[in-house]
């Protein structure tokens, strides 16, 4: 189809960007425009030598989802299947896991006996009081912070009733890393001549029915006739761009939607010292600053990566990387029974991933609060046929939070510019 004259300025080259721009690129002039000076967002691989040593943004395909499939296969990406065992560590024992939650079916027919949406605290508060049922408060509520990055308070029963009925079995890791499908995705883009542009953030948009004037930090100016806003939830709440005529009622919808934040250290070791413990590890769990941990398995790498998520992590996002190196080795050591002196003695490298701290993100990805679906409603909603919204915030199906969320999205948003 001939392009039209016709131009759409689209804000973030993360997943939810860049499938918009390939999908609209036979149509429309575009120009991605990116502040950090890659494209792929929050998806970032770190490689030496051309091989995959860090995920430091995503790193699970969390099913056979269709789309991020779709185009795994589409790019010639290889990805298999997780393996390993979970493990619970209680005073010093490692103890098999065989179910994240306990009486987690009894939990879910509960959860979704619910006649109206509220938090999970009500809902607990309601049918688990606390007096009754301590371990399975701590249970829960340590599985909605490291898993949705949600606050209990927050976090909506029917989100993550939807959610936890509709989990996988299986993941996946793609063995070339994340990076290397948004790479294929912003290829392709070149290919059909977008324009896309790192290292450019933008500050303030100024519009009117059928035309955009967006201003950058490095002081230039772009103008188009549509403007596609896929900037991390956590940003938009923050304003970190400020629109003219003002967009109050869109800003109160992204401040409606639960931001989890989280962060993730990547600790490169000479020898797998856990396997002591079992050389089945896949997750351990355990009550340290640091809960969360996870082999490569299937692949045997000397790698650990560790995982702090939701309200915890607040207190540790103003610490250096030094500072959470320390609490990521001082954790393991306690874990796995060793002297934090013999941990720094077996590490070779670490990648700490601070998301929270990165001023185009501030933060990990998004939850379901009892608000989020009016909320999500308008944001998909564009303004004027002039503005639009995509990224995995806006997402409103199975896989919240995720890649494929972000990918869904930046389809639906360029189908709904073409009309179809
Ligand atoms: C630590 C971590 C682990 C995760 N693990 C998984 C996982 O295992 N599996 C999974 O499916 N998902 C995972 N996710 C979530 C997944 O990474 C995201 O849902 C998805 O990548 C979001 O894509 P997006 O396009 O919506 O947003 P982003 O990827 O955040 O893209 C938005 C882009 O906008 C840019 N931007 C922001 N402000 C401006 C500005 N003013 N001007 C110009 N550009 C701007 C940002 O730099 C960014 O590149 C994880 C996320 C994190 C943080």
């Amino acid at each position: 189809m001939a392009k039209t004259s016709e131009e759409i300025i689209i804000i973030g080259a993360g997943a939810a960007g860049l499938i918009a721009a390939r999908e609209l690129a036979g149509q429309y002039k575009i120009t991605i425009l990116e502040a950090m000076n890659t494209t792929g967002g929050r998806i970032k691989t770190i490689y030496r030598d051309g091989i995959k040593i860090a995920e430091t943004g995503a790193e699970f395909v969390h099913g056979e989802l269709p789309i991020t499939i779709g185009l795994l296969k589409e790019a010639g990406l290889q990805y298999q299947a997780i393996s390993g065992q979970m493990f619970h560590v209680r005073d010093g024992q490692w103890m098999l896991q065989h179910e994240m939650i306990s009486n987690w079916d009894q939990l879910l027919e509960q959860m979704g006996k619910s006649p109206a949406d509220m938090t999970m605290q009500d809902f607990l508060d309601q049918h688990y009081p606390y007096a009754q049922h301590p371990d399975l408060r701590q249970n829960i509520q340590g599985f909605v912070q490291g898993f949705d990055l949600a606050d209990i308070s927050k976090v909506s029963v029917q989100y993550l009733y939807d959610e936890w009925t509709n989990e996988s079995e299986k993941n996946f890791r793609i063995d070339r890393g994340y990076s290397a499908m948004t790479d294929f995705l912003e290829e392709e883009c070149r290919k059909l001549e977008c324009n896309v542009i790192t290292n450019t953030t933008v500050t303030a948009v100024e519009w009117s029915a059928g035309k955009v004037q967006v201003q950058t930090a490095n002081g230039t100016t772009f103008s188009a006739d549509k403007l596609i806003v896929t900037i991390p939830l956590g940003a938009l709440q923050k304003n970190t761009i400020s629109f003219s005529p003002a967009i109050p009622d869109y800003i109160k919808a992204a401040n409606d939607i639960g931001w989890g934040i989280v962060i993730k250290t990547i600790l490169h070791f000479k020898t797998p010292f856990w396997e002591k413990h079992s050389p089945q590890m896949g997750f351990l769990f355990g009550e340290t600053p640091i809960p969360t941990w996870w082999t490569q398995n299937p692949s045997r790498t000397n790698t650990l990566t560790g995982w702090l998520g939701g309200p915890p992590s607040a207190a540790h996002i103003t610490q250096t990387d030094e500072q959470l190196l320390d609490l990521s080795i001082s954790s393991l050591a306690s874990l796995c029974n060793e002297t934090e002196a013999t941990l720094r003695e077996q590490l070779v490298s670490a990648y700490i991933a601070n998301w929270t701290a990165d001023p185009h993100v501030m933060g990990g990805y998004s939850y379901g609060t009892p608000a989020s679906q009016a909320a999500q409603a308008l944001l998909n909603t564009g303004i004027e046929n002039t503005i639009y919204f995509a990224g995995e915030a806006l997402y409103n199906g199975a896989s919240p939070g995720t890649v494929e969320a972000a990918l869904t999205t930046g389809k639906s948003v360029a189908k709904k510019i073409k009309g179809r």
